[in-house]
């Protein structure tokens, strides 16, 4: 499987080559340069971005494929009264599921991480700050930043958590060495709801409905107004085709 790290090597090879066919400053030797980078550059992106390819570090992007049991995940809480609500939910249908909470959103929630874990819910981390340029971060600066957020979490539930989310499923290669350094485990998924961009809760059921497989990891936002109606459909239709729920730990 493509990675990173062989990519690179490639790039390398390709750029040595590239070195030893062409003269330097000849139309052979740009055109192949520029499609070398433009190429390299391109797979890069598209490894990051896909935290399904494991490119730039291994995720559990889904459970055991031979048997019926599934995971719903949220991103982004806590949030009141959004959270509280989807908790109400899960509780009325007894399903368990793992919350990938925003440090900073901590604060003033407390009572809401604590009652996950009463619950029986499972918390992983999925940093402190979710800031829009946490991807370009240096590694110290990405460390301090999860760091926070595991402190933020172990104050409250007095948890010391194992799973992280990368914010908007970007992995790069610093977030391979900070997750190393603080032994999480990435935690991606395999059915991307896309709740956030798509308000019609008639088609976010239908597509998760169409893509929930055994052992799929499914990705959903407590933050969001329509999650509990959402969810009031979903997990009886869920239930409905065999489907048992588990948290990821
Ligand atoms: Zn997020």
């Amino acid at each position: 499987m493509l990675n990173h790290r062989f990519t690179t090597a490639l790039f390398a090879i390709g750029v040595g080559a590239v070195f030893l066919c062409c003269k330097l400053g000849t139309p052979c030797f740009n055109v192949s340069l520029a499609l070398i980078v433009f190429l390299y550059l391109e797979i890069e992106f598209l490894g990051a971005y896909f935290i399904g390819l494991n490119f730039h570090l291994p995720s559990l992007n889904y459970l055991d494929k031979t048997k019926p049991k599934i995971a719903l995940t949220f991103d982004d809480g806590p949030c009141n009264p959004q959270t509280i609500k989807v908790l109400e939910v899960l509780k009325k249908h007894q399903v368990k599921a793992t919350f990938f909470v925003i440090g900073k959103n901590i604060a003033g929630n407390e009572t809401i991480l604590k009652q996950m874990i009463s619950e029986g819910h499972a918390i992983g981390s999925h940093s402190f700050s979710h800031d829009y340029w946490i991807d370009l971060w240096g590694k110290k600066k990405l460390k301090e930043d999860i760091v926070k957020s595991l402190d933020a979490i172990k104050q409250v539930t007095t948890k010391e958590v194992k799973l992280f989310r990368p914010p908007y499923g970007v992995t790069t290669p610093n977030f391979k060495l900070v997750l190393h350094d603080l032994d999480l485990r990435s935690i991606g998924w395999n059915v991307r709801s896309y709740d956030t961009s798509n308000k019609d809760i008639n088609k976010v059921f239908d597509r998760v409905m169409s893509q929930t497989k055994n052992g799929s990891v499914i990705l959903l936002h407590d933050r969001l107004d329509q999650m509990p109606e959402l969810l009031d459909k979903l997990i009886p239709a869920l239930k409905e085709k065999k489907f048992e729920f588990v948290t990821i730990e």
